[in-house]
């Protein structure tokens, strides 16, 4: 049973290399940006209601990211392992997700540390193009992802949950590293 969360600033791959390693391992990738999206693009109410954060690159409220992934993880693919991407993104939808784990027995989780340099990540979300990636979004996002999401890092590492992987390299650089690494786990 695989169940891994993705953590890394935007831009270190992490949707690639998750979706890249749910194939392999046959386990839904769960990204709660592509969920948003999807969302807003079909006006659902939760995409109403995420666009303005989502536009301005500010994190979406706790309570509809922690509905949307408790309602995702109980759905019948989920039950045979999984990869989160893109959430938790703070100390707090972390402890959420450590208390839903153990309700509902998956426990069990690994998180995989993507790591890349910031000039590096800036320069791939400009070549990316999406809506949210005009270049004041993009530092805002990495300003957000600094206050936030990597306190997240260490939130981990104290509970020997942490493997971390070189983002900083060719894309099959990194799956292979990434390989490697969830191979020689346990
Ligand atoms: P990236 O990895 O490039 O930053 P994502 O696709 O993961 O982009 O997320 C895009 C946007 O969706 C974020 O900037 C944020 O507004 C929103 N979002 C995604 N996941 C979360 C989350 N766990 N908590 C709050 N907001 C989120």
């Amino acid at each position: 049973m695989t169940r891994l969360i993705f953590l890394g600033p935007p831009g270190a791959g992490k949707g690639t290399q998750a979706q890249i390693m749910a194939e392999h391992l046959s386990i839904p990738h769960i990204s709660t940006g592509d969920i948003l999206r999807q969302a807003m693009k079909e006006q659902t109410p939760l995409g109403i209601k995420a666009q303005s954060y989502v536009d301005s690159g500010d994190l979406v409220p706790d309570q509809l990211v922690q509905d949307l992934v408790a309602e995702r993880l109980e759905q019948a693919d989920a039950q045979s392992g999984w990869i989160l991407d893109g959430f938790p993104r703070k100390v707090t939808q972390a402890a959420f997700l450590e208390e839903l784990l153990q309700t509902t027995g998956q426990g069990g989780e690994k998180v995989v540390n993507l790591d890349a340099p910031d000039a590096v990540v800036v320069a791939r979300l400009l070549s990316r193009g999406r809506k949210d990636d005009s270049e004041e979004v993009i530092r805002h996002r990495l300003e957000v992802y600094r206050h936030e999401t990597a306190p997240l890092i260490d939130y981990y590492r104290d509970r020997h949950k942490l493997l971390t992987v070189n983002g900083d390299q060719s894309q099959a650089e990194v799956t292979h590293a990434l390989k490697a690494t969830l191979e020689n786990r346990e």
